[in-house]
């Protein structure tokens, strides 16, 4: 199926575009404007961008919405995530200020959520998560965002996301499993 990703960051893109691989699928055309990310919920801000591109397009469009979740500051950053340390916070100052707040060990999660949408038809969403603590300091170079400090649950090894390689990240993250769940439903 050919499929337009809603999506202007260009790692999160580059992910879902090796995770969706056995489908046509095409970046968004630069004209296409996608609303803000004001919902307050993962599911309402990709079904925002999944029904804009959609819309946009006309072809079956997938957006999706992910963030860092501390259960030490009741669940912040959240859907802020990339916005964490300021409307136009960089990477590093989003992670900067995650390590200031968050104490070493503490529970984290990542959450990612799909939202598939046709043109003027069906439209779904999945959701999946990975889960880890906080590291005792940033480790790799890998992946993006959060990644040098969030040592996920699965990898035995205690690497940080970062210091996975892409293959090892995408078996356990948020973003592999919602699009695994994302491809199980597209087969129905
Ligand atoms: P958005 O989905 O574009 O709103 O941005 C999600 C925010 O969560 C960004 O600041 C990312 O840095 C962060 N994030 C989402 N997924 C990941 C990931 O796989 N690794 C690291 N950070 C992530």
């Amino acid at each position: 199926m050919k499929i337009v990703l809603a999506s202007r960051n260009a790692h999160k893109a580059a992910e879902l575009e090796a995770l969706l691989g056995d489908h046509d699928v095409i970046t968004l055309p630069d004209d296409v404007v996608l609303p803000p990310e004001d919902a307050d919920t993962f599911a309402g801000n990709a079904l925002g961008k999944a029904r804009a591109a959609a819309d946009a397009t006309g072809l079956p469009a997938v957006g999706d919405d992910s963030g860092i979740i501390a259960a030490e500051l009741d669940g912040a950053p959240g859907v802020r995530s990339a916005r964490f340390a300021g409307e136009h916070a960089t990477d590093q100052e989003n992670l900067e200020l995650l390590i200031e707040r968050v104490s070493i060990g503490s529970p984290l999660a990542y959450h990612c959520a799909l939202a598939f949408a046709e043109p003027g038809g069906e439209e779904f969403v999945v959701e999946a998560r990975c889960t880890g603590t906080m590291a005792a300091a940033a480790r790799g170079s890998g992946g993006f965002g959060y990644d040098p400090i969030f040592v996920a649950d699965d990898d035995d090894a205690g690497r940080t996301m970062a210091e996975l390689s892409v293959e090892e990240k995408q078996a356990i993250s948020h973003r592999g499993r919602a699009a695994a769940l994302l491809r199980e439903r597209l087969e129905q």
